[in-house]
């Protein structure tokens, strides 16, 4: 099943797949690659590795205006899956408070390959990032020197040769450097020997990657490990550290056992391409550099969110236009102490997530006695906007979907995942209803 429609949105293939024939037509040397059935479609064999290498040199140079070399017996990146994992670095680095709009973003890659895909594609989607790239394979760091050397981008991009007596990841180039950087990405190799990597049939069977590539002691949940170890002495010296995970086991497990203690903030992200899902998780010990808010949603996460909530209430929310009323509705919200978020918006509708921290909309006497009843548990003592906001315990999170029905009714449809929280959730629909039909 085609996971396409999960991409993350600004992903250039998610609704504009590679055209196989007219690739094909482009580039004579991706032609053998390709076979044609009776409708005109090209499919092409992903578990061939020429193949793959092929398409992504195609890629690179139509979609991005890169010359790359690849070499016959290293990993060949899929563009579509680096591009989300990039796109969603560039989310969380929008959601870091900057001094200045125009500051460099200064990313680490551990482990750049021999394409050096992700600041290839970092520097094109904003040219405001720049790179230091790490490598401990000479064969794959002579090819990212030249692929970087050929595309004019050693001003952006430079490429580190690891010496394998160094035994970090980060340490050596962040205490060693005087420039800050924001954050560092890694895909790290997966197995952690020959035995393993062979029983992984399935995400082998694509992969030209060298044993040097794919295989690392602990495999890529003791590289994982490593990075978050190291980010534990370096602290707010970087931003935000992300990795890529191929294996689900994996991503899990870090998940529990580093970033799910609480103590740091932390945000995952599904990267989702044809068939495959890799999974990312990025970590922060500075969350007060951080506008939580702006962190993204994976397409993947709102979906299925939106899938288990409770059958919705809705109002029509009256309003000359669609932003004026969906601008409305988010002031009364923030009036009323409740987070929203948008989480997806085009012209005629959109998806807000939201959390109430209180009950702000039941009567002033009314709410003292309900606090007094639930012995003041989960009520913000500050009553601000932004004593709500620093709560992270929500007494309920609800959706609401607004779609223009027709010209001046828009229609507001609240839903919960819990239906534990129905009635409250009611309550407050009750409220914005009166306030609506008085407007
Ligand atoms: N980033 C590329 C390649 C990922 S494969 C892509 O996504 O396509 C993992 C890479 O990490 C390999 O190129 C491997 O040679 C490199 N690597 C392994 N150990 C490393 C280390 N200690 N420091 C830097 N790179 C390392």
């Amino acid at each position: 099943m085609s996971l396409n429609h999960h991409m993350h949105s600004r992903n250039i293939y998610k609704d504009n797949p590679p055209d196989f024939v007219q690739l094909s037509k482009t580039y004579p040397s991706f032609k053998p690659y390709v076979k044609v059935n009776k409708a005109g479609k090209g499919h092409v064999n992903f578990r061939n590795p020429a193949a793959v290498r092929e398409l992504a040199k195609c890629l690179l140079h139509k979609d991005f205006g890169y010359t790359v070399d690849l070499p016959d017996d290293r990993l060949s990146p899929t563009i579509p899956c680096r591009l989300n994992y990039m796109l969603w670095v560039q989310d969380l680095l929008d959601a870091v408070i900057a001094e200045k709009s125009d500051e460099k973003m200064r990313i680490i890659d551990i482990g750049t390959g021999s394409s050096c895909v992700y600041p290839l594609l970092g520097v094109f989607i904003n040219p405001n990032m720049n790179f230091t790239a790490t490598e401990i394979d000479e064969i794959n760091f002579e090819y990212a020197k030249r692929n970087v050397d050929q595309n004019n981008l050693t001003n952006c991009i430079k490429v580190v040769k690891v010496d394998s007596a160094i035994k970090t990841l980060l340490r050596h180039l962040v205490e060693d450097n005087t420039d800050a950087y924001k954050c560092c990405i890694c895909n790290p190799p997966f197995f952690e020997d020959k035995e393993t990597r062979k029983a992984n049939g399935k995400m082998n069977s694509s992969c030209s990657a060298s044993n040097v590539e794919a295989i690392t002691t602990g495999g890529d949940l003791e590289f994982a490990e490593r990075i978050y170890n190291e980010s534990l002495v370096l602290k707010d010296s970087l931003v935000w550290y992300t990795i890529m995970f191929g294996k689900k086991s994996s991503f899990v497990t870090f998940k529990k056992r580093f970033v799910g203690n609480r103590t740091v903030l932390s945000t995952t992200y599904e990267f989702c391409q044809g068939s495959t899902m890799r999974w990312g998780l990025a970590w922060s010990h500075t969350p007060e550099s951080i506008d939580t808010s702006k962190i993204p949603l994976s397409p993947f996460q709102s979906f299925n969110k939106t899938k288990k909530l409770s059958k919705p209430i809705s109002f029509y929310i009256p309003s000359q236009t669609f932003d004026d009323g969906k601008d409305l509705l988010l002031n009364i919200l923030k009036d009323l102490s409740i987070r929203a978020k948008v989480i997806r918006c085009c012209d005629r509708s959109a998806h807000i997530g939201a959390a109430a921290f209180e009950e702000t909309w039941v009567g002033g006497r009314q709410r003292a006695r309900k606090r007094k009843h639930n012995g003041n548990t989960t009520v913000v003592e500050d009553n601000s906007v932004d004593g709500a906001l620093k709560s992270n315990n929500p007494i309920f999170e609800f959706h609401i979907e607004l779609c223009l029905r027709f010209a001046g009714q828009i229609l507001a449809s609240f839903s919960t995942q819990n239906h534990t929280h129905k009635e409250s959730m009611n309550g407050l629909v009750v409220h914005l209803r009166r306030i609506f039909s008085r407007s």
